[in-house]
């Protein structure tokens, strides 16, 4: 995706920080997207995800560090920035008491550039009944109303807070993938933020990861699988208890006399450096978002 420095930024945070009493929810975070493309956000829980994401729509203004959203201040200046964002939230917030349909018409109310021809055939797409009530919708069907209502305007940025729970693994390829790919082939911006990498790592085209509340890779999808790989390693003695130091090692687990390592980096120097340390590499393969993720994460 184009989320280098080339055009006009969608989204530009630079130092924000964001303190609830002593817990520091956000810790100097800075991130630049792009137009076009997705934008995965990925985090433990408690990370920051959504705090950041409340401060991309206004919700939150930032204690410290600056937001701005298509060049404006969401905070200061909600209507420049809010009428060109569709947004669903973690907790999805619909009126139960409302039917489908109803609920429908009323967010077409507040958006001018609502396209009521694609929100009814998403209605037959994703299986709705607008005459149902939303209170009596399954955790799935609330998700796909919830989605339907964030993309129907046709917002040049999609903000998705956990699009995924509630949605079945079906439902996730079908619909989710389906519609955030197709807003960012239209060229618009998609950032959702989720607990499953490896829907991450195959619908982003860029991930931030956030670790208690800072900013610990912000990279392209492509540059995260072509960097960081696992490899098994032998020594010909038993090696110590201690890791091995190895160049961009991220973390290393024995298992008798092997060693399975994650790293970041130039293949050949970390091969030069197994060699010098009287060892050899039995195995290599590119490694998951969900490796790295535990590798920078958990550690
Ligand atoms: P999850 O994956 O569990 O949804 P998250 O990455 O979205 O987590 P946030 O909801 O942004 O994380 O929370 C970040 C931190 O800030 C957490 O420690 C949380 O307890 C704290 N926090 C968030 N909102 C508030 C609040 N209104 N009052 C006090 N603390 C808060």
């Amino acid at each position: 995706m184009s989320n280098g420095n080339e055009s006009a930024p969608v989204i530009e945070v630079t130092g924000l920080g964001r303190k609830y009493g002593r817990k520091e929810a956000l810790q100097d975070v800075s991130l630049r997207v792009g137009s076009g493309g997705v934008f995965g956000l990925v985090g433990e829980n408690g990370a920051g995800k959504t705090t950041l994401i409340q401060h991309l729509l206004g919700a939150l203004r930032p204690q410290s560090g600056t937001v701005r959203v298509f060049g404006a201040d969401p905070a200061y200046d909600p209507p420049a920035v809010l009428s060109r964002i569709g947004y669903l939230s973690e907790d999805r917030d619909l009126p139960g008491w409302m039917r489908v349909g109803e609920f429908l018409r009323y967010m077409r109310a507040f958006y001018p550039g609502w396209d009521a021809a694609f929100a009814e055939r998403m209605v037959g797409e994703f299986g709705l009944n607008p005459a149902a009530k939303i209170r009596s919708l399954s955790r799935g069907e609330q998700a796909r109303t919830g989605l339907l209502a964030a993309v129907a305007h046709r917002p040049e940025l999609l903000l998705l807070d956990e699009p995924s729970s509630g949605l079945d693994a079906v439902a996730r390829q079908q619909i989710l993938a389906a519609v955030v790919r197709t807003v960012a082939e239209e060229g618009r911006t998609v950032v959702f933020s989720s607990h499953l990498l490896d829907e991450v790592e195959r619908v982003a085209d860029h991930v931030l990861m956030l670790h208690q509340g800072r900013v610990v890779m912000d990279m392209p999808m492509d540059e995260v699988k072509a960097r960081h790989r696992t490899h098994l390693l032998r020594w010909a003695e038993v090696p110590a208890a201690d890791a091995p130091t190895l160049p961009g090692m991220l973390r290393a687990e024995r298992d008798g006399r092997e060693w399975r390592v994650l790293c970041d980096g130039d293949p050949e120097a970390l091969a030069a450096a197994v060699r010098a340390a009287g060892g050899e590499i039995l195995e290599t393969a590119p490694a998951t978002l969900e490796a790295v993720f535990v590798a920078r994460v958990g550690a």
